[in-house]
């Protein structure tokens, strides 16, 4: 096994390890009522096909073309003349500019919608939300990253630290974490909290339509996307979802050809 493949593998663990945190150290839930729910189910066994699909898609049929595709980055020079830290910094709001972008784009794009919607099905929001995406859409969003971040030339270090960052917040972002009202006034406007992201899940559109930064805040804050969970009482027990007569429909099936159903 090569280095990078252990390092995905690590990754992985530790992001399924967080979920579980969250879910059941933090929150106290039963093990075995969640576990035996359909939805852990239909969570789970949707996260294996993804697994499946993406090392076909991206590993047989995409990386092995794409490795000789690419051979210039415009930022070439500037890494090859800048410090270590300041790299992985610059790499780090690069990558998460390209996700802020992207995610707009899969808002208001309707076909990018129609894969990306399954992600907002979910009316409780926590851990198991990150493991809610359609398969497509994965391979769809790791081709557009490949490409900017050889084009870009962001190097493997400055992606290495965002997958740990992303691993980490994908189970803290989608948390029903609320943090003393005074400090998340701060520290959203620093790091994404559970709390800033939660008003991107509100079944209300006009609100979701909101927050779609990964990582940071700055992106949602300079377009004009952010919607702060202090303003409008959205910090407490928003509706989540996406449609008020949405009937959870726990079955992998139903996840696979949600993008392909009218609404
Ligand atoms: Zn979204």
């Amino acid at each position: 096994m090569d280095f990078i493949s252990a390092q995905k593998i690590i990754l992985k663990l530790l992001n399924y390890f967080l979920v579980f945190f969250f879910l059941f150290i933090v929150y106290k839930k039963n093990i075995l009522n969640v576990i035996l729910s359909s939805r852990f189910l239909a969570y789970s066994s949707l996260e294996i096909f993804k697994k499946i699909f993406m090392l076909f898609f991206v590993g047989y049929v995409f990386t092995p073309y794409f490795n000789d595709l690419l051979n210039f980055s415009i930022l070439e020079n500037f890494y090859a003349n800048s410090h270590y830290v300041f790299i992985v910094l610059i790499s780090l709001l690069l990558i998460d500019f390209f996700q802020y972008a992207l995610h707009f784009i899969q808002h208001n794009v309707p076909v990018l919608w129609r894969l990306h919607r399954l992600h907002h099905f979910d009316k409780t929001v926590d851990g198991l939300t990150n493991f809610l995406s359609h398969p497509i859409e994965g391979v769809i969003g790791f081709i557009l990253l490949s490409f900017f971040i050889a084009i870009i030339g962001i190097p493997i270090e400055g992606l290495f630290v965002y997958t740990i960052l992303t691993a980490i917040h994908g189970p803290y972002g989608h948390s029903d974490i609320r943090f003393n009202e005074k400090f998340e006034k701060v520290f959203n406007k620093i790091f994404i909290t559970p709390q800033f992201h939660r008003v991107h899940h509100h079944l209300d559109m006009k609100r979701g339509n909101s927050n779609f930064g990964g990582l940071f805040p700055f992106w949602d804050m300079l377009f004009g996307t952010a919607v702060f969970p202090n303003k409008n009482k959205i910090f407490t027990n928003p509706t989540l979802g996406i449609s008020t007569d949405q009937k959870p429909n726990y079955s992998i099936l139903s996840f696979l050809i949600n993008p392909f159903k009218k609404s």
